[in-house]
């Protein structure tokens, strides 16, 4: 009699071999299941490598529901399914990587992004899963019958599974495979989609109002001001360049911004140049500066409080140089001038391309997908993971946790599932 082959153990198909996919293969492949990792990139985890500025901030030791938006409804750790920056770690750390943590922002202790990619690589190899690179998946037909599986199209090849993980990503990084095919798919199989916006970006101002600070890093604050009403404010190292406001606290608030010009409502930014004084501070500082002499420039008077390119592009507001003795304006003007540090505000009235974005704000909404489990809700043996879903992270290693943790707590769903 012929020996059958044991066919119980379900075929899973993971399309996207970014930071979300390269986990849920790796731990469903360990787990005993058969896994395909299909990538429209030559290699796995391209992205990761250019994470962090090279250095792969991968998780944060201080978690938060606030450390995450989703547009549906509030963010909840049960979303994570109690999958911490521990257990992040843990996975590397099983793997031969060590962390070390600037302020709970955790790298790997080579600082070298290539670390974390070249271990999932490694472990792709050493578990021998099948990786289609140069593989763009266009289409997913899902058979009619329960538990009938899927049909994964990509060129004239196809491939067949019970289970499919679609981690695509968004479309943030187009150079590196994302520009948003994850959300058609989505949509074949009946998900809807918030529409996508770039999150963590630079905020691109008035070129003629930002020239003087061009090339500046100062510490300050950002305020998100949508139709005039200050939202949200981050402190932090802000940088400028001849078009944009760049620096963690501006890139903390431009989803907040980004989306409200996709709403049509107006954007702008509010900066603050001195956030550690209140209006008595203030004017106490004003004070003391009108009794310097009257023969010192306004450089000389202010500069020793902040950069001489922030001063300038304070003053430019205001008509006066950096250059001006300081008899030449009243002492009104003095007060006037640490007001224009303290609240400096900028119109954003273009929404700034994908190419600078770090991540995307929108996507799958997280309703449509069990909590903690990642399952579709709405079409059997379908598992949606990573910033495909609608939930952004704000700057600090959320994204990455994001990604892996969904990775990793689909793969773990679909064990169970197994029986494995
Ligand atoms: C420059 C930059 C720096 C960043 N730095 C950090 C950081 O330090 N810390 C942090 O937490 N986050 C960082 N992020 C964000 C983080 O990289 C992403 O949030 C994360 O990689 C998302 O993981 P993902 O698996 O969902 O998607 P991705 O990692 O984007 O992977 C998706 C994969 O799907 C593939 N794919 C897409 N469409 C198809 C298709 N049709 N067929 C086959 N394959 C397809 C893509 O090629 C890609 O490999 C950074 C992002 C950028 C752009």
């Amino acid at each position: 009699m012929p020996i059958r082959e044991n066919t119980a153990r379900p075929e899973v198909l993971v399309i996207g071999a970014g930071a979300s996919g390269t986990v849920a293969a790796i731990c469903l492949a360990q787990a005993g299941l058969s896994v395909t990792l299909l990538d429209k990139n030559e290699s796995p985890a391209r992205k990761i490598r250019v994470t962090g500025n090279g250095r792969c901030n991968l998780t944060n030791l201080k978690q938060d529901p606030a450390c995450w938006y989703t547009g549906g409804r509030d963010f909840s750790m049960e979303d994570l399914g109690a999958f911490g920056p521990g257990d992040l770690m843990g996975f590397f750390e099983e793997r031969g990587v060590r962390f070390h943590d600037r302020d709970g922002y955790v790298y790997p202790r080579t600082d070298q992004a290539s670390a974390i990619a070249d271990t999932l690589i490694g472990e792709i190899r050493r578990l021998q899963i099948p990786f289609y690179g140069n593989t763009r998946v266009t289409g997913i037909h899902a058979k009619k019958a329960p538990g009938g599986g899927f049909q994964v199209f990509a060129g004239d090849r196809s491939f067949r599974g019970d289970y499919v993980i679609l981690a695509c990503g968004g479309m943030a990084g187009e150079a590196f495979g994302c520009s948003g095919d994850g959300y058609s798919l989505a949509r074949s199989l009946g998900h809807s989609l918030v529409p996508p916006v770039p999150a963590l970006t630079p905020l691109p101002a008035d070129r003629k109002r930002l020239k003087g600070a061009a090339g500046v890093r100062c510490r300050g604050s950002a305020g998100a001001l949508v139709d005039g009403l200050l939202i949200r404010r981050e402190e932090g190292e802000l940088q400028f360049t001849e078009q944009a406001v760049s620096g963690i606290p501006a890139f903390q608030i431009s989803r907040i911004l980004t989306r409200a010009l996709e709403e049509g409502r107006s954007a702008g930014v509010l900066l603050d140049f001195l956030p550690e004084y209140d209006k008595e501070a203030l004017e106490k500082e004003a004070a003391f500066r009108r009794t310097l002499p009257d023969s010192m420039t306004l450089q000389e008077v202010f500069g020793g409080l902040v950069h001489p390119g922030i001063l300038r592009m304070v003053l430019g507001d205001l008509g006066l140089q950096n250059e001006m003795k300081k008899r030449k304006i009243s002492d009104a003007r003095v007060l006037e001038i640490l007001e224009g540090l303290k609240d400096f505000r900028l119109a954003i009235d273009r929404i700034p391309g994908f190419d600078r974005a770090q991540t995307t704000a929108g996507g799958v909404p997280l309703e449509e997908v069990e909590r903690g489990s990642f399952r579709s809700r709405l079409r059997e043996g379908l598992y949606l993971t990573g910033e495909l879903l609608d939930v952004d992270g704000i700057c600090g290693g959320y994204n990455l946790h994001w990604a892996m943790a969904s990775g990793y707590l689909a793969a773990k769903s679909i064990t169970e599932r197994a029986g494995l």
